[in-house]
């Protein structure tokens, strides 16, 4: 056999274990045809190979590892005698690096690529899996419609009818990438829309799975997770938790990365459905643990994001916003290496829209961020089981009445919660607080504000209210709460709370007036629960 048809034959071999997953086995073995073959074997061989080591690196999960190892064959003199490995090489960097974090070096790298590819652009199938690679790179830098713009271009070089697998994939990255960018789309073509290559990819699947199976379960995980995203956009949250759990209970075969991804969707639809905010909860906590683990998690875009939402999901408001400060820092320091880049080669690939895409890019992405900071703002404000204000959100409020003379304070405890809770179980307990919450919110008026101040006790803030108006709306809500209709949420359940009133005038903190407010509620629990005090 002529030595270059054995090492094509080793290189055939190593495909194959590619196909079959065996990731361990083809870092070795690729890594290992390179060590041998860079000085004898055919370049573009021996750098598929190498190539071939790289993305089995990554999917166990080392991308730091990958674009080391890829940066190292890089500086091999060698190199620069291959064409299309060369361009294939600086395509999956760019891809390691946005993802591992380091957003200059991953721009520059999509650059080289990119001014690589413009001098193959006859090589059909190259142009697919790059435009696809810079996609993905794209995306990890946290430029959606950049991604999206170039993952319908690898897509429209596949024949929509092409068995060709590598396009089958191309095309559910696309319809996933769309269901990520949501109405950002509408920026897109209208034949480019979501809808169109979401029903495509359902077709899709059913053509991969018998002809590539270490890929079936992976496609079959993307493909829940975009019908998930698909039915949440619809606002059917609970068809979406339905198809992630579906996902979660197959998702094994799957890389890592997407495992987690499904599970992280189903954390927040979770979220989104109150009654289980528990499990919710519980989910994120567990996603945030393992994302910390990941090599990269402090720098990664992509993680910084993910542990923002779950921090959210987990009730941690502050990290979720340092997180997403933090992410938003990176975002400015790839914008500035976006701008330090020229852009004549990318616009010959994205034509002529290239600068004016980039811009929309920009709005869209400080519209997204400032969206997420309200979001995060508010829930740091606000009460998460009840929807009214918290603690912090209280203090607040009595910082804006503060000053201007009098106000009064009414803490309002529930009577003997703990044993609602022991009798009708702990989401009945729950239940009871939220409706709490909005009955008193819905009985206060005009400037009056109520929180929770903590577990079962509420706190209003009455602007303006001297000791009698104050004694008279409190006895007025106890009146309203004791009758209201409680057996609804649970037979045999009655409620009833205990105030305890207090004023103050503009000398006064907020915390001398709380604990008056405090001890007057002492004293309705003692004088024998269900009445306010002073009387
Ligand atoms: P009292 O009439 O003297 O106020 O009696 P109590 O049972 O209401 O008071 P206690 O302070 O002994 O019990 C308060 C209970 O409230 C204990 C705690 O488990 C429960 N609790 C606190 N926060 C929550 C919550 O968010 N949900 C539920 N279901 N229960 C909570
Ligand atoms: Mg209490
Ligand atoms: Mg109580």
């Amino acid at each position: 056999m002529a030595a270059e048809d054995s090492w094509s034959g080793r290189l055939d071999a190593l495909r194959a274990l590619e196909r079959a997953g065996r990731w361990d086995e083809v870092l070795a073995l690729g890594g290992a045809f390179w060590t041998d073959g860079h000085l004898h074997a055919p370049i573009e061989l021996a750098m598929d190979a190498a190539l071939l080591s790289a993305r089995a690196r990554a999917n166990l999960g080392d991308l730091p590892g990958a674009s080391a190892w890829l940066k190292e064959v890089l500086l091999d003199p060698r190199t620069a005698e291959a064409s299309t490995a060369l361009t294939d090489a600086w395509v999956l960097l760019a891809g390691l690096l946005a993802s591992s974090g380091d957003g200059p070096a991953a721009v520059q790298a999509i650059q080289r690529a990119v001014e690589l590819l413009t001098k193959n652009l006859e090589d059909t199938g190259l142009r697919q899996r790059s435009y696809n690679g810079l996609a993905l790179a794209y995306s990890q830098l946290g430029f959606g419609l950049h991604a999206t713009r170039m993952a319908a271009e690898a897509v429209r070089l596949v024949p929509p009818s092409s068995g060709d697998l590598g396009g089958q994939v191309r095309r559910l990255n696309l319809a996933m990438m769309l269901t990520d960018m949501h109405d950002q789309s509408a920026d897109l073509p209208d034949s480019e829309r979501d809808q169109d290559w979401l029903a495509q990819a359902q077709v899709q699947l059913d053509l991969v799975e018998p002809e590539l199976p270490a890929l079936a379960p992976w496609v079959r995980l993307f493909h829940r997770v975009l019908d998930a995203g698909l039915q949440r956009r619809r606002g059917s949250v609970e068809e979406a938790i339905m198809a992630l759990r579906l996902a979660t209970a197959q998702g094994v075969g799957g890389p890592d990365t997407l495992v987690q991804h499904v599970r992280q969707e189903l954390a927040e639809a979770l979220a989104l459905r109150g009654a289980t905010r528990e499990e919710a909860r519980g989910l994120a906590e567990t996603l945030l643990r393992e994302i910390r683990e990941l090599p990269g998690s402090a720098t990664s875009m992509w993680h910084l994001e993910n542990i923002a939402l779950l921090a959210r999901v987990a009730g941690r408001p502050d990290e979720a916003y340092q997180a997403l400060a933090r992410a938003m820092a990176l975002t400015r320091r790839n914008i500035v290496a976006f701008l330090d880049t020229p852009v004549a080669g990318q616009s010959a690939l994205v034509d002529a829209q290239a600068l004016r895409l980039f811009n929309v890019e920009l709005e869209q992405r400080n519209r997204e961020l400032s969206r997420t900071v309200q979001d995060i703002s508010r829930a740091a404000l606000f009460d998460a089981l009840t929807g009214v204000l918290n603690r912090r959100g209280l203090e607040i409020e009595f910082g804006r009445v503060q000053g201007r003379g009098a106000f009064a304070l009414a803490m309002l405890d529930v009577d003997h919660f703990k044993a609602i809770n022991d009798v009708h179980l702990h989401l009945v307990g729950d239940a009871v607080l939220r409706r709490l919450g909005a009955l008193l919110q819905e009985q206060l008026r005009g400037p009056d504000v109520v929180g929770r101040w903590g577990g079962e006790e509420f706190m209003l803030l009455l602007d303006g209210a001297g000791l009698q108006r104050a004694t008279s709306i409190a006895e007025r809500l106890r009146q309203y709460i004791e009758r209201a209709d409680w057996a609804g949420l649970a037979p045999g359940l009655a409620v009833t709370v205990s105030i305890g009133v207090a004023v103050g005038g503009s000398e006064d903190s907020f915390s001398q007036v709380v604990q008056r407010a405090d001890l007057e509620l002492y004293a309705a629990k003692r004088a024998g629960r269900n009445r306010i005090s002073p009387a």
